[in-house]
């Protein structure tokens, strides 16, 4: 098909994800057909530095000649085989290798194919461990997380989502769960000033454990960034005082790494930063470097004993999708990982965030920027219609997507949530390409500012 027959094509027969369809098809959104480093093309030539690494996910760039191999090696063997009852070589390799990187105790590996299935499992496994722990078996059906955080958009993982504009709709389908205040201070409730406000989020976490503790299945959490909540980064010693409290409770710790795993936040995973070892570990994203759809749920050995035992007493997880393992995408993750090693791209993504401040500079005193929020490199440049007293610019003008459309006429790719805009280079990005992004970002962010008069 040429541009204008996929075009139509496009908009008589393609339903995008999270996207309101109606004006989409009057955008021309760009049809990506090739991607080459850290830019993709599109089918009428256009070149786009790819800003938010296709959804947080790609890591070394695209078309990486170690990926692509390792890729079409793995072709010549086999693309897929079930691992219900069957086992596949780089399933296995890759198993190992996330045993060796991520934090001490997590010993097994469940493999899905996407972010929200890595944490409905988790869900899963946090409930059915409880039914069937050695030392007496408890129900325990109550799930913690975090106000304003996102996990997915599978049932399970809405239920323990709190951003309204995706989750609302859905509320009379989703299980009960608590919410503790995410502690973030960019708007504190009346009555508070920053440094009290913090302190009630730390009291409100002993309390709902102090309160709840006896029908508590798990705390879910994504560590030091609450990533679609709009880039929102916690303060230092949160992720402990979880980890703290859920130990002393007994309460299995869920992370939620789909979004901060794989060096966005400067170290491989961002538990490392707080010394904390999760019960349960989620990862997808990032893993396979952005190549294809793979995820994974690690457990500590105590998690996977419970569900030991002889087939008939029934303590099998009963879960696990068709593509589950998929030995390409375990052949790309393996990958990935060797060039994570031999091109020591954390500390690249650690050098970036220092770049990334540098060149947001100039944003810190403009009028219409409320606040920048970054870990690592992970950002969010919340804009405002009054810097002041934090008035958000009204919805139906979509400024935040506005920035995107200016983007694109700029050759980046960005993508906000709603009116904060979203900076999320690969890992593996070279510094000087991280600092255009940025300009342009800026001069994007002006020109759709501009484009409102
Ligand atoms: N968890 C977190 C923290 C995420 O940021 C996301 C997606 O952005 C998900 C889970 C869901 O991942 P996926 O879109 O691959 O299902």
């Amino acid at each position: 098909m040429n541009h204008d027959q996929l075009r139509t094509a496009d908009n008589s027969f393609v339903w995008h994800p999270f996207t309101p369809m109606q004006a989409f098809v009057e955008e021309n959104a760009p049809i990506i057909e090739r991607g080459e480093g850290f830019d993709l093309f599109d089918t009428e030539g256009n070149k786009y530095l790819d800003g938010i690494s296709s959804l947080w996910c790609n890591v070394h760039g695209h078309q990486v000649p170690e990926i692509d191999d390792a890729i079409r090696a793995q072709l010549n063997k086999v693309s897929h085989s079930t691992m219900l009852g069957l086992s596949s070589v780089p399933s296995i390799e890759l198993a190992k290798r996330l045993v060796d990187i991520t934090p001490d105790g997590l010993t097994r590996v469940f493999y899905s194919d996407s972010g929200a299935t890595a944490v409905e499992v988790a869900l899963k496994l946090a409930y059915q461990f409880h039914q069937q722990k050695s030392e007496g078996a408890g129900r325990r059906d109550l799930f913690v997380g975090v106000s304003r955080a996102y996990h997915g958009d599978t049932v399970g993982t809405v239920s323990l989502g709190g951003i309204d504009l995706f989750h609302a709709t859905y509320g009379r389908l989703l299980f009960q769960k608590l919410a503790v205040p995410s502690p973030v201070t960019y708007r504190v409730p009346a009555g508070y000033d920053e440094s009290s406000w913090i302190e009630i989020c730390f009291a409100e976490l002993e309390k709902t454990f102090e309160e709840n503790h006896e029908q508590i299945a798990a705390f879910v959490i994504e560590p030091l960034v609450q990533g679609a909540g709009g880039i929102l980064v916690h303060p230092e010693g949160y992720l402990r005082k979880v980890r703290e409290i859920t130990t002393r409770y007994r309460i299995p710790l869920i992370a939620d790494e789909v979004a901060v795993g794989f060096g966005r936040t400067g170290t491989m995973f961002a538990c490392e930063q707080e010394d904390v070892r999760p019960d349960i570990m989620c990862m997808a994203k990032g893993i396979t470097g952005g190549y294809l759809p793979l995820a994974a749920t690690m457990a500590t050995e105590e998690i996977f004993e419970a569900f030991l035992g002889e087939p008939h007493e029934g303590r099998t997880f009963f879960h696990g999708h068709t593509y589950t393992g998929n030995p390409l995408a375990a052949a790309a993750a393996l990958a990935s990982l060797d060039l994570f090693e031999s091109n020591n791209v954390v500390a690249n993504a650690k050098a970036n965030a220092d770049i990334i401040r540098a060149a947001l500079a100039p944003l810190s005193d403009h009028p219409n920027v409320g606040e920048i929020r970054q870990r690592g490199i992970m950002v969010g440049i919340e804009l405002v219609q009054d810097r002041n007293n934090k008035t958000p610019f009204p919805a139906d003008l979509r400024l935040g997507h506005r920035v995107t459309l200016a983007g694109r006429q700029l050759g980046i790719i960005i993508r906000p949530l709603g009116d904060v805009v979203v900076l999320m280079p690969a890992p593996a990005m070279p510094g000087d390409t991280v600092r255009d992004l940025c300009e342009r970002t800026i001069q994007a962010i002006d020109d759709a500012i501009s484009s409102l008069t």
